[in-house]
């Protein structure tokens, strides 16, 4: 440990759940990982999860969290499941400057897995547009 420490943060972080790299290559599928542990990208309208329309939750494909509720999800034509809002404190962000440019990154508050991303431009009452890889969500539809 140095005097200084690291200060750039995702690394250092400690979540709730937490596994090896080993582990959540185990528990995942490929491409699951590929997203969730090393912050790939869906190839857009792949996700089944972008037209479901029913009621229920989105969850962590990693964790389990409940992270979205089908009542904020709106169709965003970009084939990608979109939300205008998470459900209380189930994300976090954190800033990507990948790719040259400077977006903000969504993750599981439990377990840090890689989500997708935020924009500025979603619909009202927030204007926000939660950029969701559909793999790395599980539906649960409601029981009725
Ligand atoms: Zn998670």
């Amino acid at each position: 440990m140095g005097l200084f420490g690291s200060t750039s943060a995702r690394h250092d972080k400690t979540f709730e759940v937490e596994h090896s790299e080993e582990e959540w290559r185990r528990r995942l599928t490929r491409e699951q990982y590929r997203v969730l542990r090393e912050h790939g990208t869906e190839r857009a309208g792949t996700s089944p999860l972008d037209r479901e329309k029913r009621t229920g939750t989105f969850h962590c494909a990693a964790c389990e969290a409940p992270l979205y509720s089908s009542e904020q999800k709106f169709d965003s034509g970009t084939g990608w499941p979109s939300f205008w809002r998470p459900l209380e404190g189930a994300v976090e962000t954190s800033t990507d400057r990948s790719f040259f440019m400077v977006r903000t990154e969504v993750h599981c508050a439990r377990c840090g897995g890689h989500l997708g991303h935020v924009f500025n431009d979603g619909p009202p009452p927030t204007g926000l547009r939660y950029c969701m890889n559909g793999v790395a969500m599980r539906f649960k539809p409601t029981e009725d």
